[in-house]
This record gives structure tokens, sequence and C-alpha cells, in this order.
């Protein structure tokens, strides 16, 4: 099943973990859906470890994350990127949106930020200190509408503007910045990543119109939740996988994207058993009312 909008450019996929925690049954889907997806259009499929938030860091989580997609036969040919190395090409879109006026500092703390998180104190006007203060983009309001391969049609909130942080205060490139820029500069045509982001696409596709980029293709599928209904992560207590089990955990995973997938799959190698779902393999399709 192909999706939809131009294919005449070969496809190029992704997974980015955080490396917060170990890879666990939530990301593990995360990761089977966009490996598969990229397998379906014989595309590339590039890990990206986007280790750009120390503070949110766990020591040891990024060999962790790797070691265990390695043990599930999710692997790329390509070495993955590391975010922690590109702070100077990220710096250096800053300067240029500086240079441009398309980008300013602001001083608001998170409580005078509106409930989009914007600047509306109009600290674009006033001679705002780069240091220890946000960098904020000017983004487009028009038109971020789009159409996910899962989702379907969504539409965006219609703002009158919007100012998204692109540089933290402490020094840091923010999650916008840094993501769209690799996915620019990898040549990323298709993003599959979990539907906790659904709505962080608009701003995202905001600075693909910034930056005059073609767009990718998304598709956002939903989160595995806990009981309590809350997105597995490190912070809701989502245990890591046990790598010793792959073929269990790739099962577990994709009963998660088709609990109605009936499919009887022998293999006992993690890379077989991958290759034996392919001919089987569709993306899930949701409506955001259910
Ligand atoms: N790093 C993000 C996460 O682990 C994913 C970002 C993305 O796929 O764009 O949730």
């Amino acid at each position: 099943m192909k999706p939809a909008g131009p294919t005449n450019v070969p496809y190029v996929g992704r997974f980015a973990p955080s490396p917060t925690g170990p890879l666990h049954l939530g990301s593990l889907t995360t990761a089977l859906a966009s490996f598969m997806d990229a397998q379906l259009h014989q595309g590339t499929w590039l890990i990206r470890v986007e280790d750009v938030d120390p503070p949110r860091e766990v020591a040891g989580a990024t060999e962790a994350i790797l070691a265990a997609l390695a043990a599930h036969g999710l692997s790329s040919p390509i070495e993955p990127l590391f975010q922690s190395t590109r702070h100077d090409r990220y710096k250096s879109i800053c300067a240029h949106l500086l240079e441009q006026k398309m980008a300013f500092y602001c001083a608001c703390s998170r409580k005078q930020q509106d409930n989009f998180g914007r600047c509306a104190a109009g600290c674009q006007d006033l001679d705002i200190s780069p240091v220890g203060n946000n960098l904020r983009i000017n983004l487009p309001v028009d038109n971020r509408d789009f159409t996910d391969r899962v989702y379907g049609y969504i539409e965006s909130e219609r703002l009158t503007f919007d100012n998204a942080i692109i540089w933290r205060k402490d020094d840091l490139p923010a999650y916008l910045l840094a993501a769209t820029v690799d996915d620019i500069d990898s040549g990323v045509t298709d993003i599959v990543r979990g539907d906790d982001l659904l709505f962080e696409t608009h701003r995202q596709l905001a600075f693909y119109a910034v930056l005059k980029k073609d767009v990718p293709r998304y598709a956002h599928i939903p989160v595995v939740r806990n009981d309590n209904g809350k997105k597995l992560s490190k912070q809701t207590g989502a245990e890591g996988i046990d790598i010793n089990n792959p073929i269990q955990n790739l099962a577990k995973a994709l009963v998660q994207l088709h609990p109605e997938f009936k499919f009887s799959n022998e293999s006992t190698n993690p890379s077989d058993w991958l290759r034996s779902l392919q001919d089987h393999w569709y993306l899930p399709t949701k409506s955001l009312q259910t």
C-alpha cells in the first residue's frame, strides 16, 4: 500500500528515539511500524538519537536503545545520527533566521507565555539579550493542515500568529529545530512516529515553509498506553523490554498496532520474522473520534 503524495523520490524513513530510558513496548512498536513501512517501500531506514536534552537523558540509555533495536533485527546499514553532534548546524540555521529577522529573543517565563506556548508580550520589538533567553521563530500560520496516513485529514487551529521556541534559554536546541533540520538534511520523505506528536506536526510544517523545503509524508501511529491511559514512557514507569525475547516482543508490538492481525510467523530469528511480516504488513488506520 503506497502512501498518498509524490512517490518519485526514494523513500527515506527514520526512527528517532530520545535517550530518556530503555526501549520499552511503546518505542519498540513505533520502531517496528517505521521499519516495516520503509521495508514495504524498499526504502532506507535511519536511526537518529535525539540526545539534545541532557537534563532529561538517562546514562546508558543510548547504548541500551541501540542494542535493543539490533537485537530485534531493527537495523540500518547507515550509522545512527546523534543530534548532540549537530549543534553547529542548528546554530547556523538560527543565525540565518536572526539575520532574516524571522527569529527573535524572548524573555517571557513559561507562565507569561499564552496557552499555545507563544510570546504574546511583544518581545520581538524589545532589545532582549541572547543570553539566558529563548530564541523564537516567527512561523507562518496559513495552510498548516495535512493528511496523515493513519488519521486522515488533520486541521490546524486557525492562529493569527505563531512563534515557537527554537533555541532554549538553557542554551540547548529545541526539539522543533533539531528534528526538522535533521529530517530535511537526512532527506527524510516519510515520518512514522507516535500520535503524541500529531499536533506538533503543524508547527513542523510551518518550519518547512520557512526553510522553503518540501514536506515529508506523515503517519502517526497510536502510542501504547498503560492501564491509566498514559503514554508508556520512562516517566510513567514503562519497563525496558527484555532483549533476550525479541520474537515475543515483536509479536506484542505487532498486536499493539493490529489487535486483529491473524498471522502465524514461525521464524525464530528476528530478521527472518520481520522479513516474513513484510508481505502482510500495512499501516493501521484510525479516526480521531475513536
Ligand atoms: N524523540 C521523539 C520521541 O522519542 C520522537 C520525535 C519524532 O519522531 O519526531 O518521542
